[in-house]
């Protein structure tokens, strides 16, 4: 509920209430479902207060979920309620049904083959399903179908406390580089502390990051039969990846938590979890909030990525909140990336967090060449996209049998329709953003909110038929584009558009893996974490795409989004090569990627920073108000500037009108926030709000530490 702080009840004679419990209270005329945040005498009390009505069955949340939901709505100056929602997403959904596994009967198979004994060994290991087991013993579901046909496996369903096998730390890990094992050496010295601590994992894209924070992992697990891992990662796409190194590394299935998973296995790894039964979880940012008892480590993977920061409902950012979570829980943390953020880079250089930087890349892979492609001397063919020098790099790698990997981070066909009669572009109903062309689907669709529709055959404003034109590229239009020139070449797209949830990700990712496409034409969500053994060229289309709009992270975004994309080049024995596109080759990003130099970008990015007083060196904090009334949303921004506290070291601008000026129908205005490093930002926020109600009209959204400046 909206409510700026919990309610107090009464406990009737003898419920034995206690601090997590799941209960059902009164509220007006409804029983609603709540959460003990708190117990305390009451005597000496004049109120008379409602009882709670029961206790229900349901897991309790441990006292660090507690705590740590209600410090998250503190620092993100937000209701209780709505960390604790998320809290008890998992509670919430539909119980599961019992969980089909196949064991062996002990009869012996007819016939026995390496591929049937991989099985049979694997099945003794513990239960998995059908599809588990291929995977586990790396054979098809056809082997595993046989050998249940032949009544050598037999189907069991599993009671809930089976369903989370328990991982062994004890299996050998793979053999580490000399660089990687000083670094994991570092991360098991600092999760056998047993205390709050943070560790920066720095190294290339191909170092071996994963092998070096399983690790740590398994010091953990072992160190505690209690003790649980938690693996965040930006991108639903990748989890697959890193649930099959994880299941690997300790024969155990991980827990899988993000928001692709269905209601009903949602809830099985969430009661897992608060029983301390699930000990290893890899999941999305709002695996953060899951009920842990004994929470030992948090591994949050590619930390720098911008896909952390949660937007919209409850603002947060995932890594910043799970350093919070692991001070409460006394856990360890590592921050892993190739580009780490300027935040994390500061606390390493300032000493706050351990630093180990892997050497290089793991085994025979070398970082790939970069190199620049001017489109002022040597542009595309009007209409086109790719230049001569890159076309001529893709002949080459086609010809000798390689992959190429084209990198445009903009869905869909064209960015922007306009009508050449009357100059009107095309967007959605009330709200200032262009509608983007889709060719698959034949629609226009705002990528903001959603809207689509039929690419109409006259323009909507003047009526002039044949008049609209499809204006700049997306990935559709470049794969469109590869096809013309390589009429022969096995062509892939991967975006969301093309790829709808993370089976059909994985299935798309192993068959660039095993060689299936010459090229793959990607926006970011391919650019990221995937190993493409064939893979020798990366051809970025439109490198300059995130330095336009320029808000304080433009340089930084684009620096680690392009480091990653050229890194799929050259991950084995083949050397990679990456070609960037560019209007501006003098630009200090692309000196930097062309030089293979992230120390002498970060330094003069940090000079900046600091210079303006920009975070990391300073706090930001921004205020978005938005209302169907203009009238009544002008009084009300006027009323809060007026409201705003003064405060050393503080110092408010606007309002302004948001660059995104109106969305479905309501105009949104904006505040930002500056402050030196020492003010509690988020108090002086709590302070501002509390001054000023809104009308009904009007909604204010914080956000602390925005990401977006739209
Ligand atoms: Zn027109």
């Amino acid at each position: 509920m909206p409510l700026p702080e919990a309610f107090d009840y009464a406990e009737p004679e003898g419920m034995g209430l206690e601090l997590g419990d799941q209960v059902a209270a009164p509220l007006g005329p409804r029983l609603l479902r709540g959460v003990v945040v708190a117990l305390r005498d009451a005597h000496g009390g004049n109120r008379p207060l409602k009882p709670v009505e029961a206790v229900l069955e349901e897991p309790r949340l441990p006292p660090g979920t507690v705590e740590f939901v209600q410090w998250a709505a503190r620092y993100a100056v937000d209701w209780p309620g709505q960390p604790l929602a998320i809290a008890l997403r998992g509670a919430r959904a539909p119980k599961p049904r019992p969980l089909k596994v196949l064991e062996a009967t002990g009869a012996a198979p007819a016939r026995m083959t390496p591929a049937r004994e991989k099985v049979l060994v694997a099945a003794a290991s513990h239960a998995h399903s059908a599809a588990e087991l291929a995977r586990a013993a790396g054979v098809s579901a056809g082997v595993v179908k046989a050998l249940a046909d032949e009544g050598v496996l037999a189907v069991r369903y599993l009671e809930p406390e089976e369903s989370f096998p328990t991982p062994d730390p004890s299996r050998p890990g793979p053999a580490l580089s000399a660089s990687q094992a000083a670094a994991a050496q570092a991360l098991r010295d600092m999760v056998g502390e047993r205390r709050f601590g943070v560790a920066l994992l720095d190294g290339v894209t191909g170092s071996g990051k994963t092998e070096v924070y399983l690790e740590a992992a398994a010091a953990a697990l072992g160190a505690d039969p209690d003790a649980q891992v938690l693996v965040l990662l930006p991108e639903i796409a990748l989890t697959q990846a890193v649930i099959s190194r994880v299941a690997d590394r300790f024969g155990a299935e991980p827990g899988e938590w993000h928001s692709d998973v269905a209601p009903p296995a949602r809830r099985r790894v969430w009661e897992a979890v608060a029983a301390g039964r699930c000990r290893i979880v890899v999941g999305a940012r709002s695996a953060l909030f899951l009920p842990f008892r004994k929470l030992s480590l948090v591994v949050v993977d590619e930390e720098h990525d911008a896909s952390f920061k949660q937007e919209e409902g409850f603002i947060y950012h995932a890594r910043d909140l799970a350093v919070a979570r692991a001070k409460i829980e006394d856990a360890a943390v590592v921050l892993a990336s190739a580009t780490p953020s300027l935040e994390t880079l500061r606390n390493a250089e300032q000493g706050r967090y351990r630093w180990l930087r892997l050497e290089g890349r793991h085994g025979e892979a070398r970082l790939p060449d970069i190199d620049v492609v001017d489109l002022r001397e040597t542009p595309p063919e009007p209409g086109r996209w790719l230049s001569p020098p890159l076309v001529a790099a893709m002949a080459e790698t086609y010809g000798r049998g390689e992959q190429t990997l084209l990198f445009l981070n903009r869905r869909g066909y064209a960015p922007l329709v306009l009508c050449k009669a009357c100059g009107e572009r095309l967007t959605a109903p009330d709200t200032d953003s262009w509608l983007v062309e889709h060719r698959y689907t034949g629609r226009l669709v705002c990528h903001l909110t959603g809207f689509s529709m039929p690419k109409p055959a006259a323009c909507p404003h003047c009526g002039s038929k044949d008049s609209l034109v499809s204006i700049g590229p997306g990935v559709e239009r470049v794969e469109e584009e590869a096809r013309e020139r390589f009429p022969d070449a096995r062509i892939a797209v991967f975006s969301s558009d093309t790829v709808f949830d993370a089976r059909e990700g994985k299935r798309l990712i192993e068959a660039m893996a095993a060689g299936e496409f010459d090229i793959l034409v990607a926006t970011q969500a391919a650019a990221k974490g995937h190993n493409f053994p064939n893979l020798t060229l990366v051809g970025v289309v439109d490198a300059d795409l995130g330095l336009r709009g320029g808000d304080l992270r433009a340089a930084e975004r684009t620096y680690q989004l392009l480091a990653q994309a050229t890194g799929r080049a050259g991950r084995r024995e083949k050397p990679g090569r990456a070609l960037l596109q560019t209007w501006a080759p003098e630009h200090a990003v692309m000196a930097a990627l062309k030089a293979q130099d992230r120390d002498a970008f970060v330094a003069a990015e940090m000079a900046e920073r600091e210079a303006a007083g920009l975070p990391p060196f300073g706090r930001l904090a921004a205020v978005v108000a938005s209302g169907t009334d203009p009238v009544q949303l002008e009084d009300f921004v006027r009323a809060m500037a007026q409201a705003a506290p003064n405060s050393p070291g503080v110092e408010v601008y606007g309002p302004a009108d948001a660059p995104l000026g109106l969305v479905r129908g309501r105009r949104r205005k904006r505040f930002l926030v500056r402050s030196d490093r020492t003010v509690d930002l988020s108090a002086y926020m709590a302070t501002w709000r509390a001054r000023v109600k809104p009308p009904a009209s009007v909604r204010v959204a914080i956000d602390i530490d925005p990401y977006s400046f739209l």
